[in-house]
C-alpha cells in the first residue's frame, strides 16, 4: 500500500540544483513572496498594525470621603463630558474583538478607534457608562470578575443587558487575586475557570483577558495563553500594540483627569 510520502510529489536539493538558473531564479521569488505572506498576516499592500487607545475605567461615579482609592471614581458628570469630547473629536469607540480582527485579519476599522473598557464589574458601569455609550451607539469592554456576579454587585441580568447593547464580556479572574502569587491549581481555575464560568452565564466568546492589578509574570500569560484567550489588558500605560498582544497597554483614566485630562493623554499619545 502506497504512504503519502510515496505519492506526494517531493524536491530535493539535487532536484533544485539541477533545475537551470532561471527556474531557480522564478523558484526563490515564489519562496520568498511566500514566506512574507506568512510572515505578515496583515497582507502586504495595507499594514494593518496601527496602535489603539484603550481606556480604563472603574467605577463612575464620585468617591465616597475617605474612600481607598478615590482616583478609581470618575464622576458621571465627567465620563459623559469624556465620550462627548471622544465623539467631537472623530474617535469611535470598538470592541477590544474589532481591534483584534483588525490586526490579525485586516478586518475593517475605524480612523480613530478606541476601546473603553471597564474593570471588575460594577453597577455604575451598568447603571452609568452604558446609556452614556448607548446614545453614541458605542460598545463598551467589561473586564468581568465572576464573584462580582455571584455576590450581585452587578447582577447577571445587568450583565445579559451590557451584552444586548453591544458590549464585550472580557475575563477578569473569579476572586482577583495577584495571578503571580498563586500556585498553579489556583492559577488554572482563576484564569481557565473564570472563561468556562463566564462562557457558561452569558454565551459569549469571552475570547480576552484582563490581568487582575496588572499584575503577571511570563508563567501567568502561559496559563493565559493556555486557557484560549488570544490577547490579554495590563495596566502598563500606553497605546496597544499588536506586537504584544498578551500585553496590551492601557490608558488609565482617573478621578482628577476631567475631560481636559482625557484630551491632554490622548493627544500626548497619538502615534
Ligand atoms: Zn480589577
Amino acid at each position: 500500500m502506497k504512504t503519502l510520502r510515496d505519492i506526494r510529489p517531493r524536491l530535493t536539493v539535487a532536484d533544485f540544483s539541477a533545475c537551470l538558473p532561471f527556474t531557480r531564479l522564478l523558484f526563490a521569488i515564489a519562496v520568498v513572496a511566500a514566506l512574507s505572506a506568512l510572515g505578515a498576516p496583515n497582507g502586504l499592500a495595507e499594514r494593518h498594525d496601527r496602535p489603539v487607545p484603550i481606556l480604563m475605567y472603574h467605577v463612575i461615579s464620585a468617591a465616597p470621603a475617605g474612600v481607598a482609592y478615590p482616583e478609581l471614581f470618575v464622576r458621571p458628570n465627567d465620563f459623559a463630558g469624556q465620550m462627548d469630547w471622544l465623539a467631537a473629536h472623530g474617535y469611535h469607540a470598538v470592541t477590544l474583538r474589532q481591534v483584534y480582527d483588525y490586526w490579525l485579519k485586516g478586518s475593517p476599522l475605524p480612523q480613530h478607534a478606541i476601546v473603553i473598557s471597564f474593570d471588575d464589574g460594577y453597577l455604575s458601569q451598568a447603571t452609568v457608562a452604558m446609556p452614556v455609550l448607548r446614545k453614541l451607539h458605542w460598545p463598551g469592554d467589561l473586564n468581568l470578575k465572576v464573584n462580582a456576579v455571584q455576590k450581585y454587585n452587578l447582577p447577571s441580568w445587568r450583565v445579559h443587558a451590557l451584552i444586548a447593547a453591544g458590549w464585550e464580556i472580557d475575563a477578569h479572574t473569579i476572586t482577583h487575586p495577584d495571578l503571580t502569587t498563586v500556585d498553579d491549581a489556583r492559577l488554572w481555575q482563576e484564569v481557565h475557570g473564570s472563561r468556562v464560568d463566564l462562557r457558561r452565564m452569558f454565551h459569549v466568546p469571552v475570547a480576552f483577558f484582563c490581568y487582575p492589578s496588572g499584575r503577571y509574570d511570563a508563567h501567568v500569560v502561559d496559563a493565559v495563553r493556555r486557557a484560549g484567550y488570544l490577547a490579554a489588558t495590563t495596566t502598563h500605560y500606553g497605546l496597544a500594540r499588536p506586537s504584544a498582544p498578551y500585553e496590551l497597554n492601557r490608558v488609565r483614566i482617573n478621578a482628577s483627569d476631567g475631560v481636559p485630562g482625557l484630551a491632554h493623554k490622548l493627544e500626548a499619545l497619538a502615534p
